[in-house]
């Protein structure tokens, strides 16, 4: 394989795990994000200017065979006109859907996946009559630039539907927003799939994931789930893969409900829940996009054993009882602590879901985390 160079529209710590995957297929990576202190600038080249910057875009399209993205905000139409000057995987007509609530979710509708009831909202008098119509409790959330269970608002009385105005109806005009109907879910899960440019696709096994205020906390792979849930995850994961044309890996969210699956949202990129696959899954997440977008045949998705990924929230613990473990990995993304920051994760894995469990007490225990490990505990001793 010739040298090829892989352009990516943002340099976290996506970029950094990807720039990581690629470097022993010898591929080489030029990233491109607004903040110079992007993390994945000490792996590879960084191109510091603004998504809209087309004279700082042209500049990069021309050092690289393929751009990708390692953040889905984007504005679509510079992923568009870069599409002109160079391949752009996953298309820029995927991105644009998943940046959109609304749009996404009438997708989902149109394909036959099941979802919560949800309706575009342009107004206090429709807020209104949508919760009436939906019942409560509901979530107002912004269509557009939420992430991490930011720009949501849950409504729980009556009461608070002028309280989510003040909040979020300034967003109207800008980010547009969307009420769903609030799902009682019991678990959580993620399909993480990927497809290739000739048509090929390939799923992980579906994984189980626990949030702490909207963001990914912990996340355990499999996820127990029937064999014909996780057909049907995969399943949709799939329709919704071949009707975008999708290239690459990307997420799909849903939530459990009396054995039921809702989707809730797909990320166009590889994702948070399916860190567990660098070192628990024959071929990583991060190398099948990679494989994926350059048009290579992709690996194996087949795990080994049962694993556990820990997310590291506002600044990295003590590495060493993870470490201890026979099977603990530490991945740490170099980024200044901050309050609410993914600065790292960790990934426990072993053949055996009990002697899991068993680590992850160990861990929980020596760092304090015992409210963190609980629910990946209880899902593989279950
Ligand atoms: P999102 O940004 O849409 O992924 O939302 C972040 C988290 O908020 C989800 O992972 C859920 O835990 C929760 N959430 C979002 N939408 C709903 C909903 N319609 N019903 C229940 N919980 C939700």
């Amino acid at each position: 394989m010739s040298t090829r160079t892989v352009g990516i529209l943002g340099g976290g710590q996506l970029a950094r795990m990807m720039v990581l995957a690629g470097a022993p297929m010898g591929l080489r990576f030029e990233l491109f994000d607004p903040a110079a202190d992007a993390c994945g600038g000490p792996l590879a080249p960084l191109t510091v200017a603004a998504f809209d910057d087309r004279q700082a875009l042209a500049a990069f399209a021309a050092k690289v065979d393929v751009v990708t993205f390692d953040f889905e905000n984007v504005p679509a139409d510079s992923a568009q006109w870069l599409a002109d000057q160079v391949p752009v995987y996953p298309p820029p007509s995927a991105l644009a859907v998943a940046q959109d609530r609304l749009s996404e979710k009438t997708l989902f509708q149109q394909l036959g996946i099941p979802l919560p009831p949800f309706a575009d909202i342009t107004s206090r008098a429709q807020l209104a009559e949508k919760v009436a119509a939906f019942g409560l409790p509901c979530i107002l959330k912004t269509r557009r630039l939420g992430y991490d269970g930011k720009g949501q608002f849950r409504l729980r009385s009556a009461a608070d539907i002028d309280a989510a105005w003040d909040a979020l109806g300034a967003q109207v005009d800008k980010t547009g927003l969307i009420l769903e109907g609030f799902v009682a879910f019991q678990r959580e899960v993620s399909v993480v799939a990927v497809r290739g440019r000739d048509g090929s696709f390939q799923a992980y096994p579906v994984t189980g994931n626990w949030h702490v205020d909207g963001v990914l906390s912990a996340s355990v792979a499999p996820a127990r789930l029937s064999d014909a849930e996780q057909q049907a995850a995969i399943g949709y994961a799939r329709t919704l893969a071949e009707h975008l044309q999708y290239v690459g890996v990307f997420a799909l969210e849903l939530f459990c409900r009396d054995g039921e699956l809702l989707a809730n949202e797909m990320a166009p990129r590889v994702h948070n829940s399916g860190h567990w696959t660098i070192e628990g899954s024959e071929t990583s997440q991060f190398e099948n996009h990679l494989r994926a977008v350059l048009g290579l045949p992709l690996g194996d998705t087949r795990m080994l054993g049962h694993a556990c990924m820990l997310n590291w929230i506002g600044a990295m613990p003590d590495p060493v009882p993870v470490l201890a473990q026979s099977s603990g990995h530490w991945h740490d993304y170099g980024k200044q602590p901050r309050d609410g920051r993914k600065v790292g994760h960790a990934t426990l894995r072993d053949d055996d879901a009990s002697a899991l469990a068993s680590s992850l007490e160990q861990v929980g225990e020596a760092l304090g985390r015992q409210v963190q490990v609980a629910p990946a505990i209880q899902a593989l001793r279950a």
